[in-house]
């Protein structure tokens, strides 16, 4: 880890955090570990309101499937709406919706609960029960969040689909969930075109493959022209005329399922992870008031699609329940073009910011590329805080992140978590924690993440090895919805002790004992005995910011070093080949010999003028792996964007 620049919260960001200052983190570290179901039971009491009050907090008599606060009752649309109403914030904007177009509309609390209340009636009408599973697959809109919402009322259970996952994709979805109903939209709007999403229903319901499903409710977006199932398709609008704008909340027990969600799929087929109420409001909550310091008069973006976790826990849930005001953006980062993000956080007055590595290492290039679109030429003035997730960010970019767009004053939290664990598990708390550029710091309070080997036992700092979370925690993954037998196998194999694994590998540093992820377990490299994360390699890769944008690094077998690595490298310039490709990669080699040392230069190095990513923006270096073997790619890849790319970087040099 580079641990020569260490950036530290100011004394007056320290003074008005949420989570004071070093101390005030130990000081609930220090709680947890005296008496651990005393603190989560504390923090339950204080961030949900219960229907009827827990009195047991953790019940451990079937591990691995845990249950927390489960005689509790609750319901987590009250948490977020009707509980702000009643609090007097009903006037108050919960959401900002940005518009494809630049247009922007303002919804209030009071109308959000009007909306979601008017919702859930329509679902009812059509007999969505408590359990039942409900499929949406929408854009980015205000409706997408209140159908969760309508869902989570009533005790329906959602699952989120992305928009731009293929008809097949959406039908393995509605067949695994038993869904009864799909809620999309005609089209949606991504950069200025109307891509389908009925017709992607349409396609994926069609023979009668999906026994289960009896209705599909279509949000007009677009009004383009579209296909209709007769008795099956419901136009939300006239679904919605006359339905009463209240409706009962239905209370359910703290271990009902709120959510289904399937994995992005970076390293192997999706699983369909299943998620309580009680444990993951508490989370998604506490998350947010503690790692986001979100405060009464925040603006709150978080890019992420409802599609994933991220924007389930800090789009739908989190700032909801705590009575923020946050963005809603359907757009794409680039258009009307690369400038849109810092313009729209500049027109909304954004003070905190919350996207992923992907997206800022590809809006470095644009602005590097462009004068037109450098951030530098908007007004970021009101940013106070930033955030990073769902891969490393490296050093490089997260130095371009902090002096572009946080202006040098806004701390950066990188939160490392996952879609099983419901919320964020790694993470700086901004007001206390001193960072370290491509480090997620420290443990969230209260979750106790570790460093271990193949049998569970601890390493020591300055070591690398496999992370862990010892003790279960409230927002964790219930099971593998159908398939409890993965979920152990996948989550709790017998040699870890009944530790959590995370599937990460990761290193505690000697001196701060400060985390940093080094890419999955697969991902670890053994070259000539020497063993190596594929993150450290692309770090030294990306930090060539002349010529870098982009690295990925995977090992391919070799008959004398065991493993070599191999690069696949997107230069800010264009593609090269022949000569220039050898003489670049040479450079990069050499390059990389001296950042981390002779052993770690890669053997092979690829250009291509993208890498494979998932739909959430990810690099799948599972099938990389292929690629550097020269063998096809066989693997599952329904959550590949980008096929076209794996052609290319198989022919590459
Ligand atoms: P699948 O489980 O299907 O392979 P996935 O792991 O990509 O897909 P997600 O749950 O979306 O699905 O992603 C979680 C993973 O993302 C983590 O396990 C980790 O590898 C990576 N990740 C997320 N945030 C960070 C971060 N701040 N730093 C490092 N890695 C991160
Ligand atoms: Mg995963």
């Amino acid at each position: 880890m580079s641990q020569n620049e260490l950036y530290l919260p100011s004394a007056a960001w320290q003074e008005q955090a949420n989570v004071k200052g070093m101390a005030g983190y130990q000081a609930l570290v220090d709680e947890s570990e005296a008496d651990y179901q005393g603190y989560w039971g504390r923090l339950a009491r204080e961030f949900v309101t219960w229907q009827t009050p827990f009195t047991k907090v953790l019940n451990d008599s079937e591990a691995p499937f845990f249950k927390w606060f489960e005689d509790g009752r609750l319901n987590v649309s009250y948490n977020c709406l009707d509980r702000n109403v009643e609090r007097g914030l009903g006037d108050k904007v919960a959401i900002i919706f940005e518009a494809d177009d630049g247009s922007s509309t303002k919804v209030t609390y009071s109308e959000l609960l009007g909306r979601v209340s008017q919702l859930a009636n329509v679902l009812k009408a059509r007999g969505v029960k408590k359990g039942d599973r409900v499929v949406i697959y929408m854009s980015m809109s205000v409706e997408g969040v209140a159908a969760m919402q309508a869902c989570a009322r009533i005790g329906a259970i959602h699952s989120v689909v992305f928009g731009g996952f293929s008809a097949q994709s959406l039908r393995d979805r509605v067949q695994d969930a038993g869904a009864v109903m799909v809620i999309t939209a005609d089209e949606q709007l991504r950069g200025g075109k109307a891509l389908p999403l009925k017709a992607i229903v349409d396609e994926a319901l069609e023979g009668g493959v999906c026994p289960t499903l009896k209705d599909v409710i279509v949000y007009k977006r677009t009004g383009g022209k579209i296909g209709w199932v007769e008795g099956r398709d419901h136009w939300l609008h006239e679904e919605l005329a006359g339905k009463p704008m209240t409706c009962e909340p239905e209370w359910v027990e703290a271990e009902h399922p709120l959510f289904l969600l399937y994995t992005s799929g970076s390293t192997g087929k999706p699983k369909g992870v299943q998620h309580s109420s009680g444990g993951y409001l508490l989370h998604a909550a506490l998350t947010t008031k503690w790692t986001f310091d979100l405060k009464d008069n925040d603006v709150f973006w978080c890019t992420a699609d409802i599609g994933w976790v991220t924007g389930h826990s800090y789009i739908t849930y989190g700032p909801l329940a705590l009575g923020g005001t946050e963005i809603v953006f359907e757009g794409v980062p680039t258009y009307p073009d690369a400038g849109r993000f810092w313009e729209t956080i500049a027109k909304h007055k954004v003070s905190i910011f919350y996207t992923a590595p992907t997206a800022i290492r590809s809006l470095i290039k644009a602005a590097e590329g462009n004068a037109a679109v450098h951030p530098d030429r908007y007004d970021l003035s009101s940013l106070r805080l930033l955030g990073s997730v769902g891969e490393p960010i490296n050093p490089a970019a997260w130095e371009w992140y902090h002096k572009h767009i946080g202006g040098g004053r806004c701390p950066i939290v990188d939160t490392f978590w996952q879609t099983e664990t419901g919320g964020h598990m790694i993470t700086p708390l901004p007001g206390a924690t001193p960072l370290v550029p491509g480090s997620c710091t420290l443990p969230f309070p209260g979750i106790t993440t570790a460093i271990v080997d193949e049998m569970g036992n601890d390493v020591p700092n300055g070591q690398g090895g496999i992370l862990v979370v010892k003790k279960p925690w409230p927002s964790m993954i219930r099971t593998i919805y159908n398939d409890p037998e993965r979920f152990k196998k996948s989550y709790y194999p017998e040699e870890l002790k009944g530790y959590y694994l995370a599937g990460d590998g990761a290193i505690r540093d000697a001196e701060t004992g400060y985390f940093t992820i080094t890419g999955r377990i697969d991902d670890v490299l053994n070259v000539s005995g020497h063993r190596m994360g594929t993150m450290e390699i692309e770090s030294a890769l990306v930090s060539c910011t002349e010529l870098v944008a982009e690295a990925a690094v995977v090992g391919r077998p070799d008959d004398t070093t065991g493993e070599a690595i191999c690069a696949f490298v997107v230069l800010k310039r264009a593609r090269p080949t022949g000569d220039e490709a050898k003489a670049i990669a040479k450079q990069l080699r050499d390059w990389v010999a001296k950042e981390i040392g002779p052993i770690a230069k890669p053997k092979d190095i690829r250009f291509g003028d993208n890498l494979p990513k998932t739909r959430s923006g990810k690099i799948m270096r599972r099938l990389l792996r292929s690629v550097a073997k020269g063998e096809a790619v066989t693997q599952d890849t329904s959550t590949l964007e980008n096929p076209a790319i794996l052609d290319q970087l198989s022919e590459a040099n």
